[in-house]
């Protein structure tokens, strides 16, 4: 049985009197929400308030980044140690924001995938081709080798604290989303694929999530295809209309 998640990336978006109405509007829409998982990636700085905001509520905060290293003369930068003590419960790893504008290769989307698990935050591990990918007819090529090298040398055994998020960068903030087909597709490739880089039982309990322009008109389509398993949503996280539509939307039939 697999608990379907919903993700808010707020990105580098909001300030804090925005960042607390927000939250209180989700935390208030979508009270005794307990069947699905909601987590809110707020910007660094606010992930205290967010978490003060959300206290009674059963939607989490996560990250959307980390540093691999737990502590140590790396300015600037912030570990999984210190997001799971302020208590995160997951975060996002190898946006393809982070892949292309600050060069994040598979090498340390792996090490950070790592760092995260081994202090018990949840890796919501995105992966997902370009367009021109896309219509060379590379994507399953691309995909397989982002998830094999990010998955390098992790144990079987915890591949279902892992959330993976199919994300084809050619839907990200574009308004372009993916067909449910076309996810479907990709997701079905990605559990086979991570049934045999474990077994069928462990890939069948793995969550796989959508990334890419969902909206709440085409949330209920795409969640009610077999393997996909709820949203990482962007820019309709940015109001609490549309998130709240977004997380009752998902549909597992
Ligand atoms: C994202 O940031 O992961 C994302 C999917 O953005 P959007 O929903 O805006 O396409």
């Amino acid at each position: 049985m697999r608990i379907p998640v919903i993700a808010g990336n707020w990105k580098m978006h909001t300030k804090s009197a925005e960042a607390i109405s927000l939250t209180e509007g989700i935390k208030s829409g979508l009270k005794g929400i307990e069947s699905k998982e909601v987590v809110l990636c707020p910007p660094y700085v606010y992930l205290s308030v967010v978490q003060e905001v959300l206290k009674g509520s059963s939607v989490r905060v996560g990250a959307q980044n980390g540093y691999f290293q737990p502590q140590g003369a790396f300015t600037g930068e912030i570990s999984f140690t210190m997001l799971k003590d302020i208590g995160c419960a997951c975060v996002i790893i190898g946006h393809s924001e982070r892949r292309q504008i600050f060069k994040e290769d598979n090498d340390s989307i792996n090490k950070k995938i790592k760092a995260a698990l081994a202090v018990g935050l949840k890796p919501i591990f995105c992966v997902g081709e370009l367009l021109e990918e896309r219509q060379d007819n590379t994507t399953e090529r691309v995909i397989r080798h982002q998830v094999e090298a990010g998955l390098d040398e992790i144990s079987p055994d915890d591949f279902t604290k892992i959330i993976v998020a199919y994300e084809p960068v050619w839907a990200i903030g574009t308004g372009k989303n993916a067909t449910p087909e076309q996810a479907q597709e990709v997701h079905l490739f990605i559990r086979k694929l991570l049934a045999h880089l474990s077994s069928e039982a462990i890939a069948k309990d793995v969550r796989i999530i959508y990334g890419g322009s969902v909206k709440p008109d085409n949330i209920d389509l795409l969640s009610a295809q077999e393997d996909i398993d709820g949203a990482l949503v962007g820019g309709a996280s940015l109001t609490a209309e549309s998130f709240i539509k977004i997380v009752n939307g998902v549909n597992k039939r």
